[in-house]
């Protein structure tokens, strides 16, 4: 039904559009030198300000505190990005108010670098979660850019 198929592409696409997204700050970021701030991993906060702009959440998912926490908010703040909640599922967040409250972060997508792989650049960050691809997806269109196309084998002509 046409109607329907219609339907669930715009549900789907406001769940693209919506997504909660946790983001590292070492290594992910900035190069890692905590407890200093290292130098931006290049397109960070260019990637991070257009996610934003595309109406996804942000939530900045680190291991420091206190000032160290403060100093990160505040460089990336300096830099146009403004997080939905630091360590926590939404800005009001407290564990007494939160019947639900788990330590474990209810996010949709997580952009950590201590993700299996490591982290892929921030263009290929942005393909993935703004475009709905896959890692392989994205890596395939690279290569098929850098490469003149192949004849395509059939899959009876495989292995
Ligand atoms: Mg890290």
């Amino acid at each position: 039904m046409l109607n329907n198929d219609k339907k669930d592409v715009s549900l789907q696409q406001n769940i693209y559009n919506n997504m909660t997204i946790a983001v590292d700050f070492d290594g992910t970021i900035v190069e890692h030198r905590y407890p200093e701030i290292g130098r931006e991993i290049p397109f960070a906060t260019d990637t991070l300000k257009m996610l934003i702009q595309e109406r996804h959440k942000l939530i900045l998912w680190s291991v420091r505190e206190g000032k160290l926490l403060e100093d990160a908010v505040e460089w990336c703040r300096a830099r146009g990005v403004e997080f939905y909640a630091i360590n926590k599922d939404f800005p009001e967040e407290d564990v007494e108010k939160n019947m639900h409250f788990s330590r474990k972060l209810k996010a949709d997508v997580w952009i950590d670098d201590r993700n299996v792989g490591g982290l892929p650049d921030w263009g290929t960050i942005y393909e993935m979660i703004s475009k709905h691809k896959t890692y392989e997806q994205v890596l395939t269109e690279q290569l098929g850019a850098a490469e003149p196309e192949k004849p395509k084998k059939k899959w009876w002509q495989l292995g």
